[in-house]
């Protein structure tokens, strides 16, 4: 069977590979918005969905490909669901991981343990064209706690303080493939899988 090109719309080399395996059985090859001189969109709006379908249409309009785009990010509930689309820049627009994490500490300083509960949301969306009016949307939702402070190593962004209650550790401390296999891409991805088996089954 032919490979069906697809653009993905980020420049993130690690989601570039995670992607190429994993849709490589279903024959298709991923290509980098950048390499092909797509520019990045602006990212307005205030929900991951929104978010992923204007990021997948800039990449599908500029192609004339097949488009993937994700919007990922944390929900703290006693924050009202803050920080939200803004996580990767919630200390500012050049915050560091290590400045988010902070800012996050010190804005849940006075909430208590049974008020600290949160999820990381991953949202992927599949166009097949710029106009398409049925986009495939999978939503991965991972559960959890906002710990006080910082635990592990590993991991990235607000991994060291999100406690992870069926491991009975931070999200910093599990392995990769560990993490991969429960948290919000992880089940993004399956989803997304399922879905376009679903789509190009005959
Ligand atoms: P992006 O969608 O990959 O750009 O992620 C947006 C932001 O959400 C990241 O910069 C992190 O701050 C946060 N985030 C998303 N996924 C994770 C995760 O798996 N662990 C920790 N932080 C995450």
């Amino acid at each position: 069977m032919p490979e069906q090109r697809l653009v993905l719309a980020s420049n993130n080399a690690g989601k570039i590979r995670e992607l190429s395996e994993l849709l490589a059985p279903l024959h298709f090859q991923i290509e980098a918005q950048g390499s092909l001189g797509v520019p990045e969109a602006e990212e307005p709006a205030v929900t991951f969905v929104e978010n992923a379908l204007i990021k997948a249409r800039n990449a599908a309009s500029h192609t004339g490909l097949p488009a993937l785009a994700d919007d990922s990010g944390l929900a703290v509930d006693a924050l009202s669901g803050s920080p939200g689309v803004r996580s990767a820049r919630y200390a500012g627009d050049n915050a560091t991981d290590a400045d988010n994490v902070r800012h996050l500490l010190e804005a849940m300083a006075d909430i208590p343990d049974a008020e600290r509960t949160a999820q990381f949301h991953c949202v992927l969306v599949y166009l097949r064209h710029a106009q398409d009016p049925t986009p495939l949307i999978c939503h991965g939702v991972w559960a959890g706690r906002i710990l006080t402070e910082t635990r592990g190593e590993g991991g990235f962004g607000y991994d060291p303080v999100f406690w992870v209650p069926e491991r009975g550790c931070s999200a910093a401390e599990l392995a990769r493939s560990e993490k991969s296999r429960i948290s919000h891409r992880g089940k993004a991805l399956e989803g997304l899988l399922a879905s376009l088996r679903d789509r190009t089954a005959p």
